[in-house]
């Protein structure tokens, strides 16, 4: 397994990890994401299997129990998370996986397999941020006040990304990540790293 070929993208809720994700792809085929596990309600439009797949609380907790996940944390009241499984099987066929997981998901990911490559996206601006919460629809104003709380903090932990792009345009910034990643992967020697440890949980 080769751990450099783990790339997390995180970045605050509203500043455009997905559709960044989705250009890279577009740019390059090979690159694959993995879904995660969460028990927030799919959003309009979100299918079971392809965005998340949407579990129960108790079947979440359930999964932690059995040591199935790589990495999980509760965001906004709700519990994400990463199969370990999963990603495995990425790492054994030398596939380049993506994770976009918040900044905790991103800690516990890089202390499992050190040479994973964390790259940030920061949104142009909070107004910026706001805009575009609020165009996602299908939050309430509280939700979306929570949402540019944790941001905050978020965005502070930036520093101990490997990489920072502000996402002002999608093309551009897909065309830096893709560029990062590939760089990652010449310049960082693989260190394969058996992780044995349980992730720590940590509330926002
Ligand atoms: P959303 O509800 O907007 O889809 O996701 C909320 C936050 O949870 C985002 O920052 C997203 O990147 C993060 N997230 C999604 N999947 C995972 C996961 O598997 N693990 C962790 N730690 N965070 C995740």
């Amino acid at each position: 397994m080769d751990d450099r070929k783990l790339i997390v993208i995180s970045g605050p809720s509203g500043c455009g990890k997905d559709t960044v994700l989705r250009r890279i792809r577009e740019l390059d085929d090979s690159i694959a994401t993995n879904v995660s596990y969460t028990t927030r309600s799919p959003r309009k439009g979100e299918v079971d299997g392809v965005n998340y797949h949407f579990v129960s609380k108790e079947q979440f907790l359930e999964n932690i129990d059995n040591g199935m996940m790589l990495e999980y944390n509760q965001y906004a009241g709700n519990y994400y998370g990463t199969s370990r499984e999963s990603i495995n099987r990425f790492l054994e066929d030398g596939t380049t996986v993506v994770l976009v997981i918040d900044v905790n998901g991103g800690r516990n990911v890089k202390k499992f397999y050190p040479n994973a490559m964390l790259l940030f996206l920061m949104p142009p601006s909070v107004d910026e941020l706001r805009r575009r919460l609020l165009q996602r629809g299908g939050a309430d104003e509280e939700t979306i006040r929570a949402r540019l709380r944790i941001a905050a903090d978020e965005m502070l932990y930036a520093e101990h990304y490997d990489l920072v792009v502000v996402n002002k345009d999608v093309d551009e910034c897909a065309q830096e990540c893709l560029e990062a990643i590939r760089a990652w992967e010449e310049k960082v020697p693989a260190n394969i790293q058996d992780q044995t440890d349980e992730p720590e949980e940590i509330k926002c």
